[in-house]
């Protein structure tokens, strides 16, 4: 068996695992913890051919979680000494304007993500405290962390800061960070793969479409551009996320709705998107609506196909020449209405979907032959994505 890497997701109330093959990019195991703290949480552990473990139990944090999984790995497998486990890697969502690449997590790193929680203050915390009980349950192990905005460092001030006042922006840390960079670097490498050229040599723009949705240009294997901005709110309409909005927006609703900054927050990132448009933030009821003839199911499509459309547009002006255009996540990867949408009045721009190629399932280029620019559907994998990059660091 070749070497593998145990990949953690910590959120504040969950815990999500996966014990990868960094050769076969196999998933050994995985799991999901979730309502960690509260009064019943459930835990899953699953083995490829084996039956799913499942209890619902109180588990009273993450380390009491980690405890769980080790029991779990013990009891029901696979072996972790015969699976080779090398490393340990972090799913860490913020890693501000410090961390361009994934590092070998010590006492000092651990401290920088703590110094980044008030630009993710959802997020860098919990993914601190998976670190920390990790660290206690796996003490032998090097622990690494992957920065979801790591790949996008590589933006232009041009493009990632924002046009306000330079000593505001410098004093809180306040520029374009971008996500999704652990799937959008996989994609863009596979894509290169796929369409045989260096990647060094490869533009492209990526369409991260799941609940969460980000774009990104590409250019020569380096991002240049993405749609999400200081916050993962920015960009594309999401499954409860507003995306783009003017920020006047927020004032109008403040001083003449009433509302307070924290209703806002709460009706821009949870109550928005395809949720606030539909009553669904889920995208397969938003089409059987919209297949069932309900407007305000068709209109949500049509404001999401807009937005892509838009974003596309600017991208391809961004990178001067694209090689192509790459779907992947749970909407880009499986709904053909969404990806026509997208696409649909760019075929004068070189880009022409083919129905047929479309309607199929799995990797594969989905544009016509005639199609200047290429579409593809490429399957995400993260905790690949996050495997590769723990081996390269530690293997
Ligand atoms: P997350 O960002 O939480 O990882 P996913 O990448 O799993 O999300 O994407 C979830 C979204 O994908 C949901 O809106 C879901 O409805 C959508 N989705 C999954 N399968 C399909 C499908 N066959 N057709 C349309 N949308 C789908």
């Amino acid at each position: 068996m070749s070497a593998s890497v145990f990949v953690i997701n910590a959120g504040s109330s969950s815990l999500k695992y996966q014990l990868v093959a960094v050769d076969s990019g196999e998933a050994l195991a995985s799991g999901l913890i979730e309502r960690i703290g509260e009064t019943t949480g459930r835990a899953m552990h699953q083995v490829p051919g084996r039956d799913d473990v499942v209890e619902q139990r109180v588990i009273t944090d993450h380390a009491h979680a980690f405890g769980w999984v080790l029991r779990q790995f013990d009891a029901h497998g696979p072996d972790l000494d015969e699976a080779q486990l090398i490393g340990i890697g972090h799913r860490v969502v913020q890693g501000g304007a410090r961390f361009d690449r994934a590092v070998l997590i010590d006492d000092d790193v651990a401290q920088q993500i703590d110094d980044l929680a008030p630009l993710a203050p959802l997020h860098n915390p919990a993914n601190l405290q998976g670190i920390r009980s990790a660290r206690a349950t796996f003490p032998g192990f090097p622990h690494v962390a992957v920065f979801d905005t790591a790949f996008h460092l590589t933006i232009p001030p041009a493009a990632h800061r924002y046009a306000i006042d330079e000593r505001v922006a410098a004093d809180h840390r306040i520029r374009k960070y971008g996500f999704h960079g652990t799937s959008h670097q996989f994609v863009s490498r596979r894509m290169a793969e796929l369409l045989g050229k260096p990647l060094e040599q490869v533009n492209t723009i990526l369409l991260h479409l799941g609940n969460g949705a980000s774009a990104t240009a590409v250019r020569g294997g380096e991002s240049i551009e993405t749609s999400m901005g200081m916050t993962p709110l920015a960009g594309l309409v999401m499954g409860t996320r507003s995306g783009d909005i003017d920020p006047g927006v927020i004032f109008h609703l403040h001083r003449t709705a009433g509302m307070s900054i924290d209703e806002i927050d709460t009706l821009l990132n949870k109550r928005s998107g395809l949720l606030g448009l539909t009553g669904t933030g889920d995208m397969r009821d938003v089409q059987q609506a919209a297949d069932a003839g309900i407007p305000r199911a068709v209109e949500a499509l049509e404001i999401v196909a807009h937005r892509l459309r838009g974003t596309v547009g600017a991208y391809l002006a961004h990178l001067g020449r694209t090689d192509a255009i790459a779907f992947t996540a749970g909407i880009g990867e499986n709904s053909p209405a969404v990806r026509t949408a997208a696409l649909s009045g760019l075929e004068g721009l070189g880009i022409v979907i083919d129905p047929e190629r479309n309607a199929g399932r799995g990797e594969r280029c989905i544009s016509a032959a005639g199609s200047a620019i290429e579409v593809w559907v490429v399957p995400t994998d993260e905790e690949l994505e996050i495997a590769r990059q723990v081996a390269a660091l530690v293997g």
